[in-house]
């Protein structure tokens, strides 16, 4: 069967790096016999400017009849001084909300190329391999009530909500004791029990679906330890799973122990294994247009596409092997550069990986 896959370039380097990962997809189809094809649509500024909404009908029509969907990246100062609801990132929330990809797989590996391209010391990130797996569709982003009044005493008040039902926590703690399964058994919850009931409970339900899970190692850790640990040592996790703002703020966290954004996908996914992949990376307004972002956050996007929403293990090992040969032969992007290296364009990266996965 065909796979029908949605592509939305979106904005800024979006649209450079999204089409290196669909020279990529090409290459795959021609010469490996991959049995996919590609739609795109616009999200985010460029379907504003085009449509007068970041989130067009059509754009979540294409995405919902698609098998999966490949995002390159939105936003740009241009569209800031819009209303709330008619920014780009509207756009990318939406998406999520309407596909209901509550799963938000990041992993953070530290290739051995790398290990200068890191703030750390070597030791401490050399053989990196972590995956962060955030809830996305729930917790204080959209829990209610939120908003903002004045109280009785004329004082300016914000709040926000932190709610989660069990089947919430539950359904998360299946995908991330699953993917613990498939890695080194080992799990570490975060949470922040000890202060907000919300996450007592999602302790408690974490420790429930654990005991399907046996041949997997559960430890527990309050969320300011766990951002402490992942500067300390963050070699002593293998998957990590936490709430939505958690997770947003750790896997950024996580990110940067590999030297460069430029070179981390994510995988979000919904209950059947559908999902958006997309680089965790925004825009990057300040390189748009020269021709000098890295693609390879999108190429590997796209072998999570494969791992995850096709079963297809085989070519998405190609992918990635073919990255690691294209950073063995040399070639780097500005934001990994370091000295004795060949700085390479957007498109030359893209080349070199294709070459590598031809070789
Ligand atoms: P950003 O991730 O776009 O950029 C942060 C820094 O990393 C910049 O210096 C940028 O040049 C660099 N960078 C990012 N990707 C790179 C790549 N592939 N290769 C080389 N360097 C790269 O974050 P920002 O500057 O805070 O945000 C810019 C815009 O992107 C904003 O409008 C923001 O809302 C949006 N954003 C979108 C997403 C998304 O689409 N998923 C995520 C984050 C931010």
């Amino acid at each position: 069967m065909t796979m029908k896959i949605a592509v939305l370039p979106g904005d800024g380097i979006g649209t450079e790096i999204v089409a290196e990962a669909i020279k990529v997809l090409h290459v795959l189809r021609e010469d490996f016999g991959l049995d996919m094809e590609t739609e795109e649509a616009l999200i985010g500024g460029a379907a504003y400017d085009a449509t007068g909404t970041p989130f067009p009908e059509a754009t979540l029509k294409l995405c919902q009849a698609a098998d999966a969907v490949l995002l390159g990246a939105v936003g740009g100062p241009k569209w800031e001084p819009l209303d709330y609801s008619l920014r780009p990132e509207r756009g990318l929330l939406g998406l999520r909300a309407e596909l209901e990809l509550f799963a938000n797989l990041r992993p953070a590996i530290l290739y051995p190329q790398l290990v200068a391209a890191s703030t750390l010391k070597a030791e401490v990130v050399s053989g990196l391999d972590i995956m962060i797996i955030r809830e996305l569709t729930g917790g204080i982003y959209f829990g209610q009530p939120r908003g903002r009044r004045v109280n009785a005493d004329g004082e300016r008040e914000g709040f926000n909500t932190l709610y989660y039902k069990e089947s919430e926590i539950r359904r998360i703690g299946h995908i991330a004791f699953q993917t613990a399964q498939k890695r080194n058994r080992r799990l570490c919850s975060v949470d922040k029990a000890n202060v907000l009931e919300c996450t007592e409970l999602w302790r408690e339900v974490m420790i429930e679906v654990s005991k399907e899970y046996p041949d997997v190692e559960l430890s527990h850790m309050y969320v300011d330890n766990a951002a402490m640990q992942l500067v300390r040592a963050p070699k002593q996790f293998d998957v990590m799973v936490t709430e939505n703002m958690f997770g947003d703020i750790l896997s950024d966290c996580a990110a940067m122990l590999t030297g460069s954004i430029g070179m981390l996908p994510s995988a979000s996914l919904d209950k059947n294994g559908k999902g958006m992949f997309e680089p965790i990376h925004g825009s990057a307004p300040d390189i748009t247009g020269q021709g000098v972002a890295n693609p390879i956050a999108t190429i590997l996007s796209v072998a999570m596409m494969l791992r995850y929403s096709f079963n297809d293990a085989v070519n998405a090992d190609r992918i990635e092997k073919a990255v690691t040969a294209a950073l063995d032969a040399g070639y780097r992007t500005a934001d990994i550069a370091s000295q004795g290296t060949l700085k390479t364009g957007t498109s030359a990266m893209g080349d070199a990986i294709i070459a590598a996965l031809r070789a």
